[in-house]
């Protein structure tokens, strides 16, 4: 099924395999940066990877059992010849020993890897979901008010009301006072029905606590509607669409997508200048790989800030799970670190276990200058 909700994720997280263990499995299936063979060779090689692993955990046979038969069901889901990886990423939740098996279809790529825990993974899925203005989308103008679900990229039309203010009346077919008085009505019917679709759209934002809003209405509607709206909707007004009432649903889906990558480069270039003001005054910010796993490693960092697809191979402590550039021994325990080939993807990790927000940031960008990492600090 396709990623488009924060119940999913929450339904999935719900899962437990008591007597047995979860499989979790995500692979990058971006065929803009991938080709399908390449897809299916990287799951080969994590698949190869985590069942030799497996052979060295000391796990009772039948857990065993079960999450080697995950493996080979995630396999054969991958093969070349049976995959169409018509979406960004995949996302593959298995526990063979209870039944139990989930595939989502994810619209950003994650990052390669497998997780055998007591519960399914679902971090990387709560990430994605936070990446995206998930909420709703107004379409107005005299005749009509249409609302649409925003989710994910994805547009669900909700609901649709009709007013019966009349269009506008023609110049001339009037006397001249007549005709401001029907005016002056007309207005006070149109004010009504917007009133009316302001407190529509209030209703719908009982369940949807921080969820943006997308308006498309012609710019004399926006001034008359606008007003109307409650204070705690005007702040969740993200932007403007160039679409209609009546307009097809491919168009509203293209035009909120633009609004909303938009959006995000315009969130992620003030993140980033943010960071390089904090770090070029001396404050809470850290530069340099070296210096930011350090932070990590002592739960300093608040927001971690990564180009996407970066990675460098890198260390980590078997004892205390310290991470660490190029250290051969661990400072703390003295014991020798174990090679990772992505520290990168460990420090994001970790970075979302102790509740730090981490932003992907798309390149190019400022923070390329930097090393393509930085860190916003605690303290
Ligand atoms: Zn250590």
């Amino acid at each position: 099924m396709k990623l488009l909700k924060r119940e999913q994720v929450e339904k999935l997280s719900r899962f437990k395999c008591e007597n047995f263990l979860t499989t979790s499995f995500y692979l990058d299936t971006d065929k803009s940066r991938l080709t399908r063979k390449e897809i299916s060779l990287s799951a080969k090689n994590l698949i190869r990877n985590h069942l030799n692993r497996l052979e060295k955990l000391g796990l009772d046979k039948n857990v065993k059992e079960s999450l080697k038969k995950d493996l080979e069901k995630i396999s054969r889901l991958c093969s070349p010849n049976r995959a169409p990886f018509t979406f960004s990423g995949l996302a593959v939740f298995s526990c063979s020993g209870k039944n139990f098996w989930e595939i989502f279809e994810l619209p950003d790529a994650p990052r390669n890897r497998v997780i055998f825990d007591l519960n399914p993974y679902v971090r990387p899925l709560s990430a994605i979901i936070d990446e995206h203005i998930n909420g709703l989308i107004l379409l107005l103008d005299r005749k009509k008010a249409e609302w649409f679900e925003f989710f994910m990229g994805e547009v669900e039309k909700i609901e649709e009301i009709t007013s019966d203010v009349p269009g506008k009346i023609k110049e001339g077919g009037w006397e001249g006072y007549e005709s401001k008085r029907i005016e002056r009505h007309i207005d006070a019917q149109l004010q009504n029905f917007f009133k009316q679709v302001a407190q529509k759209t209030f209703s719908f934002y009982k369940n949807k606590k921080n969820e943006g809003l997308f308006l498309g209405m012609s710019d004399k509607y926006y001034s008359d509607f606008e007003p109307l709206v409650h204070p705690y909707i005007k702040e969740r007004i993200k932007g403007r669409l160039k679409s209609y009432p009546g307009d097809s649903k491919e168009k509203v889906i293209r035009q909120a997508q633009e609004l909303e990558k938009l959006i995000k480069e315009k969130e992620e270039s003030r993140l980033v200048d943010n960071f390089i003001t904090e770090l070029e005054r001396g404050g809470l910010a850290g530069s340099g790989l070296d210096n930011i796993l350090e932070r990590l490693n002592r739960g300093q960092v608040q927001t971690l800030m990564v180009t996407r697809y970066f990675s460098k191979p890198g260390k980590i402590c078997s004892k205390c799970g310290f991470l660490y550039v190029n250290k051969e021994e661990c400072p703390a325990c003295k014991v020798k670190t174990e090679p990772l080939v992505d520290v990168i993807d460990e420090a994001v990790e970790r970075a979302m276990e102790s509740n730090c927000q981490v932003k992907h940031i798309n390149p190019p960008s400022k923070l390329r200058r930097y090393g393509n990492i930085g860190a916003l600090l605690r303290y």
